[in-house]
Parts: structure tokens; C-alpha cells; sequence
């Protein structure tokens, strides 16, 4: 329902959880966050029911264990599997370093959860999200996208049917976020030293009013010194920039 993604210079957690806040108007069931330290390692909190219950969950871990400059978050309005912890976003593939969010319905996961478990892949939630996880992380494992992030969201977003606002981080790649859209909506944010991936303006215009809509079937490659479109083949995109000019 709401996604915000974040790389730059200010602590992610606090970007992100202050972002989903800013969404939440719009409703939701569960929320979760993830924060990418860039010495490799990637840590997930994810909660059913309001934000206050995530962010009493993050303080009873230890905010000091969400140290990190990159991340992202998720506010859930569950199609796919109730309103529990284990279908709340973001979602991770078997190694737990690929964590991804998404908003909308992917309408093949039947055919790619069974084709995933016929891989011997064990799902532990009940959602079509999952499936894109497991996906990616495949093909940044092998093939030819392996090692290449962009790439194998790619596709993975080229396999995937129905709607789709996809966040995806790894901890392999502490210095990108990578995002992609079809028929839902994804707005990067272009700030100095950080750049905002949401699907509302709204998560990030008390940081930057620059911002880019992308376009159907595009992707982002988000750093802390900008951004990249490309279509779902690589080919380079032509994003519509804007500048957010109404208060709140
Ligand atoms: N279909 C996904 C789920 O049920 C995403 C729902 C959403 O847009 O929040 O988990």
C-alpha cells in the first residue's frame, strides 16, 4: 500500500519509518522496514497491526541493530495471506539478504510459487510478493543476470503479471536501491547526497520537492548521487521529472 525506499547520508530508519507515517492516511494492516548497514549486512523488522506496534518492536530489539544509511519500509494492505507478521513486507529469499517490498497483485503467483517449490524453495508466507523474492534472488545467483541486481529485477518484472511497485535491496549491494513499477505508482525524490524511492510524493516532500514519475514498465536504479531509468530490457528510459509544488 505505501513504499518508501531511502539512500543517503541520514539514518534510513528514521527517513523510512517518518515516510510511512506520512502514509498512512491511506490504510493499511502490517508494516515492516528494512536497513542495509553497508558493511554487508541486512536487518528486517516487520509487524502486523498499526506502526506503533513495529516501532515498539524495533525499540525492544535495539535500534542500534537498524544502524545504516540505506533501507526501506512497507505499509500492508494485505491481498495475498492475512494481516500477520510472517506476510508482512519486506520479504526475503533463502539467504536473507535480498529483502523486497511491493505494492499491488501479482496475478501468475500460482504458477511461479509452484514453479519455485518444484525448485525445492520453501515459502514461509502466503503472499505473491514472496514469489518476486525468490525469483530475484535466483537470478542474481546465477544466469546471466548473476551479480547483477538491476538486471535481475528486470527479469524477474518481466515474467511478472498484474500490478506492481517493487522496492528491492541487497546486502551485496549496499550502494543501490533498485525499483520498478507496472501499473502502480513509483515517484524517486532527488535530494543532495540521497535520493527517495516512494509510492507517494508525500513520504519525502519535508526532504526534497525534485521528483521523478516513472513511467509503465520502467526501473530505477537509485544511488546517493541519483538515479537511473531504464525500461524492463535495459534500455535507457525517459522518466518525467516534476516539481512538488503544493503544502501540506
Ligand atoms: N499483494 C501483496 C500482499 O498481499 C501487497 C499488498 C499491498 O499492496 O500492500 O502482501
Amino acid at each position: 500500500c505505501g513504499i518508501v525506499g531511502y539512500i543517503g547520508h541520514r539514518q534510513a530508519l528514521d527517513v523510512v519509518l517518518d515516510g510511512l507515517r506520512r502514509m498512512e492516511y491511506r490504510g493499511y494492516d502490517s508494516a515492516g522496514v528494512a536497513v542495509l548497514d553497508g558493511a554487508g549486512s541486512l536487518t528486517v523488522e516487520r509487524k502486523a497491526g498499526r506502526l506503533a506496534n513495529l516501532e515498539a518492536q524495533l525499540e525492544a530489539t535495539g535500534r542500534d541493530s537498524f544502524t545504516g544509511t540505506a533501507g526501506m519500509g512497507h505499509t500492508r494492505w494485505a491481498t495475498h495471506g492475512p494481516p500477520v507478521d510472517r506476510n508482512s513486507h519486506p520479504h526475503r529469499d533463502l539467504t536473507g539478504r535480498l529483502a523486497v517490498v511491493h505494492n499491488g497483485i501479482i496475478e501468475n503467483f500460482a504458477a511461479l510459487r509452484a514453479e519455485l517449490e518444484a525448485d525445492g524453495v520453501e515459502l514461509t508466507s502466503d503472499t505473491d510478493t514472496e514469489t518476486a523474492a525468490h525469483l530475484i534472488a535466483r537470478a542474481y545467483a546465477e544466469g546471466d543476470t548473476a551479480g547483477d541486481l538491476p538486471a535481475s529485477v528486470r527479469a524477474v518484472c518481466r515474467r511478472l503479471e498484474g500490478a506492481f511497485t517493487l522496492v528491492v535491496t541487497h546486502a551485496d549491494e549496499p550502494d543501490t536501491i533498485v525499483a520498478a513499477r507496472r501499473s502502480s505508482p513509483l515517484v524517486v525524490g532527488v535530494g543532495e547526497g540521497e535520493t527517495f524511492v516512494s509510492s507517494d510524493v508525500a513520504a519525502f516532500i519535508e526532504h526534497t520537492r525534485e521528483a521523478v514519475e516513472l513511467g509503465q514498465d520502467q526501473l530505477v536504479v537509485a544511488t546517493r548521487d541519483g538515479y537511473e531509468v531504464t525500461d524492463f530490457h535495459g534500455e535507457p528510459a525517459q522518466a518525467k521529472p516534476f516539481t512538488v509544488s503544493w503544502d501540506l
